[in-house]
Parts: C-alpha cells; structure tokens; sequence
C-alpha cells in the first residue's frame, strides 16, 4: 500500500500488495487515525464494505466484517482441543481480537496479552472497540513489550500461547526462530499447545515450510490448519499448531463445543476438523513435517 490513500475517479481506494506482482483493494470512506510509531506505521480506515480497517505498514491486519474467522479459528481449536485451558498467553494481537474470543472460555481466569505496540492498542481501544473492548476485563493483563523477551524471561507458564503475528518482517521476524519457540515451549505446561498465524499457502510456502520445520524440531506434534479470510491476499491461510502430545482433531470432544452454548460465526466441531484437511499442493510442500491429526 502507498501512504496516502489514493482518488480514484473521484473515490478513495488503499490498496494491499503482495511479492508486487499482486493486490487487493478497498474502496474506503475516510482515514480515522494514522499515525508512526517506532516500529511501524498504524492506519485505522473507515471503509465502504468492510467496516473499520486496521492497517501495520500497509498490511491488513483486520477488518470489522471478517475479523471473527481469524480469531474464532485461532482461539477456539487449540482451546477446545486443551482439556481445560486456565491461562492463555497472546503475542501480537494488539487489536484484542483473540483476547475477545478466548474470554469466552469459561475455564480461563488469565490472560496475558504481549504486545509491542502500544500505538496498536490505543488505536483499537478508541476507534475498532469490536475488538478491543474487552482488553479491559479483569482477567486480561495488557504488557506492552516484545513477546520474544516476554516468553525468555517469564517463570510463568501457560496452558495456550498463541501466537498473533503480523508477517514476519520488522519486530515479528524473531517471532517466526527457533529461539522464540524453544522458550515458548518451556513456558507451556505439560498439555500446552502453541497456535501461530501461519501465513499464506499460495504466497508464502517457503515460510510456512520454514515454520513447521522449526516447530517440528521441538515438539511431539506438528500440524497446520486453515481458514479463508476474505481480506488477506489469496483468501486461503493457515495457523500452524504444535503440542506437547495432544493431537487437534483425536483430542476435539465435539460434546463439548455443543455444551458450550457458545455462538460461533464461523467456528464449529465440523469445521475444526475440516480445517485439518491439507490440500495437495500444500501437503507436497509440508508433509515432511505434520504428524497424524
Ligand atoms: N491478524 C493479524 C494478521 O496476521 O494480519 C495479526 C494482528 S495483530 C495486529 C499483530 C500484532 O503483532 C501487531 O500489532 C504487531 O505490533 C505485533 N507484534 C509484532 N512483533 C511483535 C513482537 N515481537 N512482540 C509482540 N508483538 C508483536
């Protein structure tokens, strides 16, 4: 994306490109906040069809209208995998998001959000309360800091690290090591799961090969699920998720998404499965690495 929106026959349009040999478009209303921080640019846009818009350098991270498959999909499989998810950590996800979606397990009393920019979270806090609001809830503890720190340091240990990344340039890059996994893996308790935003299978094969590979180096089980999301270039993406020995669809009980009473938009027992089916252009490029679902 350009910094400045563009005219565009007298309409406003931001664009996303990808590998510049390909882009999406939103036709916008007005830009609600912008602004630089030290670790990227923050945009907040008003669009036409998708709701508010948050933008990190130029990249979508959500938009109002969809924003509930990636965080419904990143939330509810590792937690209704974990027999009894208690405290959850989140790295990244500034916007709040995933913090909303894992307050609606009832077993949580904890969760700590690590995110490095403050910018993001002010931002969302005042104009995407979709997602933000629930960072004020008195089980949620907001850090501001580099979760690559976060999870060397910390003595504490979680049940769920998710990992909510933006890609992996600037301060996410670390996010995507072998450091950062090896000291999750010592944060996580003895049935700990770790979920990670993995990237685009048409456009990032390399990276998400790269990902598996490292977290195949350090856990029992390794796998990768995915999700459409209509505002991410190519629509098809992925979360990767490795354990200390559960496996993500031999250990679902889907009893227990039904007892839940929970209502989904997009999630469901059928679609967590599902979502572990690997198409073959992508289980030809990873299959080395996944272990039995
Ligand atoms: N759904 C999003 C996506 O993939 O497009 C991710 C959303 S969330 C806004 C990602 C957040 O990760 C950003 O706000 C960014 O500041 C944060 N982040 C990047 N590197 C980080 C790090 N090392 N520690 C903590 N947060 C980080």
């Amino acid at each position: 994306m350009d910094d400045k929106p563009k005219p565009n026959g007298g309409e406003q349009w931001i664009e996303e490109r990808f590998w510049d040999y390909f882009a999406t478009r939103f036709k916008i209303k007005k830009v609600l906040f912008s602004g630089k921080s030290p670790y990227q640019k923050v945009d907040v846009l008003e669009t036409e069809g998708h709701g508010r818009m948050l933008l990190n350098d130029g990249l979508v991270m959500i938009t109002e209208r969809d924003e509930f498959v990636y965080h419904e999909m990143i939330v509810h499989v590792p937690l209704f995998v974990h027999p009894e998810p208690r405290r959850v950590l989140v790295i990244g996800g500034g916007d709040g998001g995933t913090v909303r979606e894992v307050l609606r397990h009832k077993t949580v009393d904890r969760c700590v959000l690590v995110e490095i920019d403050d910018m993001v979270v002010d931002a969302c806090r005042q104009f995407i309360p979709q997602t933000a609001s629930c960072l004020d809830d008195p089980r949620v503890t907001v850090t501001i800091g580099d979760g690559v720190e976060f999870v060397a340091k910390t003595q504490e240990k979680f049940d769920v690290v998710i990992v909510d990344s933006t890609d992996p340039i600037g301060p996410a890059t670390p996010l995507f090591g072998p450091e950062f996994y090896g000291n999750v893996k010592k944060t996580l308790t003895d049935k700990g799961i770790v979920v990670s935003q993995g990237e685009s299978a048409f456009y990032a094969g390399d990276t998400q090969k790269a990902l598996l590979r490292i977290l195949a180096g350090l856990f029992d089980r390794v796998n990768l699920y995915n999700y459409t999301n209509m505002s991410y270039p190519g629509g098809l993406w992925s979360f990767t998720f490795a354990s200390r020995g559960l496996r993500p669809v031999w250990d679902l009980e889907p009893e227990r998404v039904q007892k839940s009473g929970l209502d989904f938009q997009y999630y469901s027992a059928d679609v967590h499965r599902g979502a572990f089916a690997i198409p073959a252009f992508m289980r030809k490029n990873l299959a080395e690495f996944l272990s039995e679902v």
